[in-house]
């Protein structure tokens, strides 16, 4: 659903999701000619596995006790940004390095793959799905902040991203937020990059979609003049059309990402952090990385540390 206050046209409205798919179905077609970056998913053989932990259990946990009962642990994430969290339309399978930080979570939890249920949430629905329970946990770009910390549990960070801006290869006068004014930019309703451009780049003619994808359709049809988000999910985009599509400047903001939990279950979210902790260790994370986002050719960096805040 589209945001003020800029709804969109019915031409508009008409690309949505087609024409990003059929560019990255012509990306895999072009595939193979020198320098251009891997457009399939991680090859299954380079991804970590993740050994279930063995008589695992959390009966301090709500979320845990619950979703061991039903048998399924519910996982929301994104279905439209390549390399992080990405569903394969034919198959329904979800991929990306939030889809291996969510698998790696749920094994540490005691669920196989075979257990898990992926959802896919957008950006503005994260607290109420958290909140509501129509999700336990969830992996998706989600950045860690003092008001959505109101709100919901953090645990993490696991990645630490930065807001940057896509334009076209054929822009020329955008270079960094400062260049905004009297521009089209675009970014997820509910998100952390949509918020800055409102309160701190107020000439930016902002444009809001539940999706970067749609938003990325609009940059390619020259509706809006940039799009605005992470980095880690932008550089996605670009890699996959690179003749269309540029990052420009450095990152302008921190946005260390965190996996979402009730607000209250604070004996869930110590249980992630020491999933992480541990597939930090011992290199799990590492792998994970290499095989989705390092596909990009930027090597893993050091994750952040985690913030393990006390309950409450
Ligand atoms: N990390 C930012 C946020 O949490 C932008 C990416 C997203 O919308 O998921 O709002």
């Amino acid at each position: 659903m589209p945001h003020p206050p800029t709804p969109p046209s019915r031409r508009r409205r008409a690309l949505f999701g087609v024409l990003l798919p059929a560019l990255l179905a012509l990306a895999a077609v072009a595939c193979g000619r020198p320098g251009s970056p891997p457009v399939k998913g991680p090859k299954a053989a380079d991804l970590p596995s993740y050994p279930v932990a063995k008589n695992f259990s959390l009966p301090e946990s709500p979320t845990w006790t619950a979703a061991k009962r039903r048998g399924r642990l519910v996982i929301g994430v994104k279905e439209d940004q390549p390399f992080l969290g990405e569903r394969d339309p034919a198959s329904g399978a979800y991929s990306g390095f939030d889809i291996e930080i969510a698998k790696m979570t749920a094994a540490a939890l005691g669920f196989p793959e075979h257990a898990v249920t992926f959802r896919t949430v957008a950006s503005a629905n994260r607290e109420t799905a958290l909140q509501n329970g129509q999700i336990d946990l969830y992996v998706g770009t989600y950045t860690i902040n003092a008001k959505r910390r109101r709100q919901v549990g953090f645990a993490g960070p696991y990645y630490l991203a930065g807001q940057s801006l896509l334009v076209r290869s054929d822009e020329h006068d955008i270079h960094g937020p400062q260049d905004l004014a009297g521009k089209r930019v675009c970014s997820a309703a509910g998100s952390t990059p949509y918020q800055r451009i409102a309160a701190e780049y107020p000439g930016a003619v902002l444009v809001a979609y539940d999706t970067y994808s749609v938003c990325v359709d609009n940059l390619l049809t020259y509706q809006v003049d940039a799009v605005t988000t992470d980095d880690a999910i932008l550089l996605g985009y670009a890699a996959k059309v690179p003749d269309q599509l540029k990052v420009v400047g450095p990152p302008f903001s921190k946005e260390p990402y965190g996996i979402g939990v009730r607000r209250d279950d604070d004996a869930l979210r110590f249980a992630v952090d020491d999933a992480l902790a541990a597939a930090e260790r011992n290199g799990t994370w590492q792998k994970a990385y290499q095989a989705t986002l390092g596909v990009s050719g930027v090597p893993a960096p050091k994750p952040p540390p985690i913030d393990r805040y006390p309950a409450g």
